[in-house]
């Protein structure tokens, strides 16, 4: 019966439930590794750690030459950790592309504290998102190597609280003022040697020739101190299963043409860069839940699991599509499929993964289950885990990696005490 499975990643799910309990985001390796060696054509595969930013997966990224973007301290601390820095490194077991690429580079619109602290302990280069922070790194940072993050004046997609271009975006410095930032550069001290675009045109090839476009315009204000261009992110997975999967070599080809005629403009090559989150990470994961509860309310029919939008935000903040299967907890025959809704335990109303943008609950139709009985979100590797909360007080759920045929733990369940460690009872009110 359709969404009615038994395994995932070849380990039947009842183990892995035993074994590490729910819910729990269950990852497959090779998934992962299969996505990275479709983007292999880039010079550069640079991971936007913010969709999945576990130590393990940062790790597997690193052990394939995949280099990583880190928006925040926090991310430049995890970076650091798995043993990335801010110069090139040239791994020569490398499936993946970091030729001459520093491991990290910080990616922002501003820089906090934190990150200046970060950015000149250990050197690293960044991406600027704002003018300002070009002036503000000669003061505690002159010599860094920058790229320039462009608003090319228009963005993609009809979600607003996504759209990354366009004068409404907070996002990069406008197209205008690239010869601007060349002269704060100058007088900073520091050294713009690229320009960035993050756009997500997603598999819309006409607009993302607009981009490769307004790249090249881009590069022609910039001149001959250009080194190395980044296509940003955005490349979308196909969440719905009818849904075809973005032709990666044609993307490849429209950067590469431009590209090609950036270095013929200027007489030097550059590299190509492409940071993806979701495309790497997204259809590696399952997040597995349990169902406690099955009710019918006036006339639709509930399956209650035992994680909500804690766990598994999207579907709450953006109306997003997870495909949805069922596992039996004992193997038994499963009769009807039934139109249902999928809710999560939070005392919230919006707590429901069946919905759509605007917060509309609709119905997905699911074999009969009861409680006891598996319930599956797929495609939860991108902004899953990453975007998880303690709201309700509720544990960030584990984390495991499916490699050589077995799971590894790679997040142990968040303990109770851990989410009281840093609350404090002022003395007269203990
Ligand atoms: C979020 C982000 C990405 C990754 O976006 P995806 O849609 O997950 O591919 C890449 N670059 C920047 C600067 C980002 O902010």
């Amino acid at each position: 019966m359709k969404n009615l499975i038994t395994h995932i990643g070849g380990l039947p799910i009842e183990q892995l439930a035993r074994d590490f309990g729910t819910p729990t985001f269950i990852y497959e390796r090779d998934v992962i590794e299969k996505r990275i060696a479709e983007l292999k054509a880039f010079d550069v595969v640079r991971f936007a750690q913010k969709a999945c930013s576990n130590l393990a997966i940062l790790a597997l990224m690193k052990k394939h030459g995949v280099v990583v973007d880190a928006v925040s301290a926090g991310e430049i601390h995890r970076a650091l950790k798995v043993g990335f820095t801010g110069q090139a490194s040239s791994d020569p077991g490398s499936t993946g592309g970091a030729r001459h690429a520093p491991g990290i580079v910080f990616t922002a619109d501003l820089f906090d504290e934190d990150a200046r602290d970060m950015i000149r302990t250990h050197k690293l280069p960044v991406n600027v998102g704002s003018p300002d922070m070009i002036t503000q790194l000669g003061t505690f940072a002159p010599g860094t190597d920058v790229t320039l993050r462009i608003n090319p004046g228009f963005g993609h997609g009809h979600s607003r609280k996504t759209n990354t271009g366009g004068s409404y975006s907070k996002h990069g410095i406008w197209h205008t003022e690239i010869e601007e930032c060349l002269r704060l550069g100058k007088e900073a001290g520091v050294n713009i040697i690229g320009l960035h675009m993050h756009i997500g045109s997603g598999s819309d090839f006409q607009h993302l020739s607009t981009v490769c476009d307004a790249m090249v315009k881009a590069a022609k204000r910039m001149g001959p101190q250009l080194k190395v261009i980044s296509a940003g992110g955005g490349l979308p997975i196909p969440y719905h299963k009818e849904q075809s999967r973005i032709d990666v070599g044609a993307y490849f080809s429209l950067w590469d043409k431009a590209r090609k005629m950036i270095e013929r403009d200027l007489g030097h090559s550059i590299s190509l860069e492409v940071e993806p989150g979701r495309y790497l990470v997204a259809e590696s994961c399952s997040l597995l839940t349990q169902i406690r509860s099955v009710k019918s309310s006036g006339g639709n029919r509930f399956y209650l699991v035992d994680a909500g939008f804690e766990t598994l935000v999207r579907p709450s903040m953006y109306g997003a599509y997870h495909e949805i299967s069922i596992a039996t907890h004992d193997g038994r025959a499963v009769g009807n499929a039934f139109d249902t809704i999928v809710g999560g335990p939070l005392c919230e109303s919006g707590d429901v993964f069946t919905q759509e943008e605007g917060g509309v609950v609709t119905t997905r139709k699911l074999p009969e289950a009861v409680v006891g009985d598996f319930l599956i979100l797929h495609d939860a590797g991108a902004y899953g885990s990453a975007m998880s909360s303690n709201y309700n007080t509720r544990r960030l759920a584990a984390e495991v990696l499916i490699q050589q045929g077995r799971g590894d733990i790679i997040r142990e369940r968040q303990t109770f005490e851990h989410i009281l460690h840093f609350e404090r009872i002022p003395s007269n009110l203990a």
